[in-house]
């Protein structure tokens, strides 16, 4: 079957560590799938061959990535739990140790959480290492049985057997060659019964160390040189050096210097080839302890100053490494400190405008209510309640507005119900209050002019652009109509009601509307005096 794009990225995540070039290379090749989520596994795997092949830079990558990912609840569990894993892997080899725990054991959580036992193995294996590296091996050990036996039970023997290898390796280092030795078989044995041949071969190369310790010397000659002949037919040089520097300690130690020589004069060159500076050292130290041996004191001291060269020049690097990876971090911390401020900034800010804008809205109602009310109160406070016709205000606004008109020619009447405390003393206030209902409603019809109640039972009138002879005319029809209203429909004893009616125009009186308004009611007491019922 086809692999497919999943597939493929997967396994360039397996070989990442191994072959961290050829990972990058082949990633670039890789066109885009259009897999969901696919910038995430490409950046995991990106990150982690980065980190592999000595760019500090690729622990950003993961770690965006993995900031990313907090950001997306819909991810699948798994690769959540392959970032963080991934996480915990990378900043080991980094030698940030801490926190390659602390991922681990995010890494396990979230495996804990998803029920993925295969997961929760990888998870464990993961703490082991970390643990192991930061000088806690026994610790480590526990959790490497634990993984061991999740793997097994889920059967994955691949990953049960990366679980015995390092319980192997912690082991030996633990000075426990025997125990180490037991593991090393177990993961031996379990890789040649699932026809993991390539790797069982690999694996075979950490015996002879042990079996040396044990004293166990021509088995561990016979599997030291079988391994290392098989490694270099292989062309898996990282194999081959293990085995020939593990060769060289058993055949120097069997009391066969030349053959110890040869062996370990192929490990440096291996070392040397892949720039690998651990075991070159090693190399070293062994080559000078055998100079020693033979008393070649000065080759001895050359291979011992080599050593010290490569493990001052491991230790600058490594610890300029370090500083440059805490620097990274720093940078990246202050990064996803920087987004997640931006992400509440901009979501507070988004509330704060939902917010403004309903308060905008209640605001804007609450005017167009007050605005309607405030129209009603100035309507309401500028008309007459008893007669709904224009108050005093309302005329005194009115009156200043067509004084200050050029063109204006004014007219002004004051008009007054005769006898009007008679007609409340006789029938009642109330039906006074129908006549000066009545009134107003003749009043509000005349189209003429503009009416306003007074007070009391006084009224003015207001005649725009209209000839005063217009005026007067309209002064007296307005009269005659009030005599001729049915005011016996009131009450039937009201035979009659008649206005007085005091009229004067703006020529007369050109100061100002208060002297209008004063000539007008002079002429209305005029008219009273003269036997009401009339215009003066
Ligand atoms: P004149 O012919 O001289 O104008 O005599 P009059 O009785 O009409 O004048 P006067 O000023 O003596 O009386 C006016 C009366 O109008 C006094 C007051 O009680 C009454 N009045 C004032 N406002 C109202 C009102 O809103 N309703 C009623 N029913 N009566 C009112
Ligand atoms: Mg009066
Ligand atoms: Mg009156």
């Amino acid at each position: 079957m086809a692999e497919t794009p999943l597939q493929r990225l997967d396994a360039l995540a397996a070989q990442a560590m191994a072959k961290p070039r050829e990972t990058l290379q082949a990633l670039m090749e890789l066109a885009p799938a259009g897999l969901p989520d696919e910038d995430l596994r490409r950046a995991r795997v990106r990150g982690l061959a980065r980190v592999y092949s000595g760019e500090a830079e690729g622990l950003v990558e993961l770690l965006q990535a993995q900031d990313e990912a907090e950001q997306r609840p819909e991810l699948p569990a798994r690769l959540r739990f392959d970032l963080l894993r991934t996480l915990s892997i990378a900043h080991a080899q980094m030698g940030l140790l801490n926190e390659a725990l602390d991922w681990a054991n995010r890494a396990l959580e979230a495996a804990r959480a998803s029920g993925d036992a295969g997961a929760e193995a990888e998870g464990l294996l993961s703490c082991g290492v970390a643990l192991s590296r930061s000088g806690q091996p026994e610790r480590g050990i526990a959790l490497y049985e634990q993984a061991h036996a999740l793997f097994m039970a889920q059967g994955l023997p691949r990953l049960a057997l990366s679980a015995l290898n390092n319980m192997g390796i912690n082991l030996k280092n633990l000075g426990r060659p025997d125990q180490a030795l037991a593991r090393y078989e177990q993961a031996l044995a379990l890789a040649e019964q699932t026809g993991l041949q390539e790797l069982a071969a690999v694996l075979r190369t950490n015996l002879p160390e042990p079996l040396a310790q044990l004293g166990r010397l021509a088995e561990a000659r016979r599997v030291g040189e079988a391994s290392a002949a098989e490694m270099a037919r292989q062309a898996h040089r990282p194999g081959e050096l293990s085995a020939q520097l593990a060769l060289g300690g058993v055949l120097q130690e069997a009391g066969e210097p030349e053959a110890a020589h040869r062996a370990l004069m192929r490990a440096l060159d291996l070392a040397r080839q892949l720039g690998d500076r651990i075991q070159g050292r090693r190399a070293h130290q062994m080559l000078g302890q055998l100079h020693r041996a033979a008393g070649r004191y000065r080759e001895a001291l050359e291979h011992v100053e080599a050593a010290h060269e490569a493990e001052r020049q491991q230790f600058n690097e490594e610890s300029e490494r370090r500083l440059r990876t805490l620097q990274l971090q720093t940078e990246v911390l202050a990064a996803q400190s920087d987004a997640q401020q931006a992400r509440l900034r901009s979501l507070e800010l988004e509330r704060a405008k939902a917010e403004l804008q309903s308060l905008n809205e209640r605001l804007l109602a609450a005017d167009r209510e007050k605005s309607r009310l405030l129209a009603c109160l100035a309507e309401e406070s500028r008309t007459d309640a008893l007669t709904g016709l224009p108050n005093r205000r309302r005329l005194d606004e009115r009156l200043v507005e067509e004084w200050q008109r050029p063109r204006s020619a004014l007219s002004l009447a004051v008009l007054d119900v005769d006898h009007f405390k008679q007609i409340n003393d006789r029938w009642g206030h109330g039906l006074g209050d129908r006549v000066l209902q009545q009134l107003g409603q003749l009043l509000a019809q005349q189209a003429s002019m503009f009416a306003a109640r007074l007070g009391g039972e006084e009224f003015c009138l207001l005649w725009v652009d209209a000839e005063p002879a217009a005026a007067r005319r309209a002064c007296e029809a307005l009269r005659q109509a009030v005599a001729a209203l049915p005011w016996a429909a009131l009450h039937a004893e009201l035979a009659a009601v008649t206005v007085s009616i005091g009229l004067a125009e703006r020529a007369e009186a050109p100061a100002n509307p208060q002297a209008l308004l004063t000539l007008a009611d002079e002429r209305l007491y005029a008219a009273k005096r003269g036997g009401r019922n009339r215009v003066v």
